[in-house]
């Protein structure tokens, strides 16, 4: 079976993070057995009792440390239902059109090609094929597994459309919910109430400072080379004419990966300290909902120079998320690459470039062949 088909077939099965990824997980558990894996299945329940599966295929004798791991996430941001390609694979110029194609079904079905070409007997050192579950739900497949800690691994490539680049670093994500409490009162009488989005507005302006002094630490690695933040989301207040009881906003930072997530915590913390000295009613409650850390890969690591030898780039970094922080809890430097552009994953037309998907293939094999062989 050529990558092309491997690929359609993939994105055929309908694996949307919101829905179970039994299927898929099936379909790839069949694959890695006919190749010659072992296959183990790790699930756990979402938080709608949704079952949802890593599945990691095993080759080699030491199951326990892994030389190489190939990680790809099987689950999709949802398609437009009137996309008539998002689970009908088309190919047109060259580019292979359908939902998952370049996030992350192309770099799944070009490990698959990769290891298929391989005689698994003459491997020396262990390989695995992990395939995880809501990673873009928040990489929780991946956490799920990092928690568990079931085998280390040395060296992992984690598929991610970033057009054939290695990428050796990249930053955290962090969220929180700030809720600012007042008091509700007529607005003819301001003194009877106290408004929270006056406050909200304060700490919002402590934040935007906070931003402008995360410039001071830098990783030039990175672009931006510092911690970004955001208020991307503020809501508050009932009506025009009354003193806001509530208002509230979401915080998000991108921690680069030198800097403890919980950095932008303390620092929001005490401004909110400082808001209370001087407004002893102050009264706000952070719910911060996720700390997922960056990861960073040394230059000379043998993966990294071996990746761009086989691709002829030079390694980078990315500004967003990815599996690599918590395949570094497994004991592995990660290195994040994969077909396709980040620009064209999760909208409608998403595709991945015939070629890219090839070229893939041949760089895992080499990978496969040079690390475990
Ligand atoms: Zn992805």
């Amino acid at each position: 079976m050529n990558t092309k088909e491997t690929l359609a077939d993939l994105v055929k099965i309908d694996s949307v993070s919101s829905r179970s990824n039994s299927e898929i997980v099936d379909y790839l558990e069949r694959r890695c057995q006919a190749l010659g894996f072992s296959t183990q299945r790790f699930a756990y329940h979402d938080e709608l009792g949704v079952e949802k599966i890593n599945l990691v295929g095993f080759a080699g004798a030491d199951l326990s440390n892994i030389e190489l791991a190939l990680v790809g996430h099987t689950d999709t941001v949802p398609y437009d239902p009137n996309w008539s390609e998002a689970l009908n694979l088309t190919e047109r110029d060259g580019k292979l059109y359908g939902r998952g194609s370049c996030d992350t079904k192309g770099f799944i079905a070009a490990a698959l090609s990769a290891v298929a070409s391989i005689d698994l007997k003459t491997l020396t050192r262990p390989l695995a094929l992990i395939f995880t579950a809501d990673e873009e739900i928040g990489l929780r497949g991946a956490k799920h597994l990092a928690q568990l800690k079931p085998f280390r691994v040395r060296y992992s490539i984690v598929g991610e459309p970033t057009s054939l680049q290695p990428i050796r670093a990249g930053k955290g994500y962090s969220l929180a919910e700030v809720i600012v409490k007042g008091r509700e009162a007529h607005s003819a009488y301001p003194a009877l109430g106290a408004s929270a989005v006056f406050r909200a507005a304060r700490l919002i302006n402590h934040l935007e400072r906070i931003a402008a002094q995360l410039k001071s630490e830098q990783h030039d690695a990175f672009d931006p080379p510092f911690t970004t933040l955001n208020v991307g989301v503020i809501h508050g207040g009932s009506a025009k004419n009354v003193l806001a009881g509530e208002c509230r906003f979401t915080l998000e930072w991108r921690p680069i990966p030198t800097q403890p997530s919980e950095h932008v915590l303390h620092l929001l913390n005490a401004a909110i300290n400082e808001e209370q000295r001087a407004d002893p009613d102050f009264i706000c409650e952070v719910d911060a909902s996720r700390a997922d850390s960056g990861f960073e890969t040394p230059v000379d690591s043998r993966l990294i120079k071996l990746l761009e030898r086989a691709t002829g780039r030079e390694s980078g970094t990315v500004a967003f998320g990815t599996e690599g922080a918590q395949m570094r809890l497994l004991g592995s430097e990660p290195v994040v690459i994969g077909p396709g552009d980040i620009r064209e994953a999760h909208r409608t037309g998403e595709f991945v470039p015939v070629q890219e998907l090839e070229a893939c293939t041949g760089t895992l094999q080499q990978a496969v062949r040079e690390l475990c062989g």
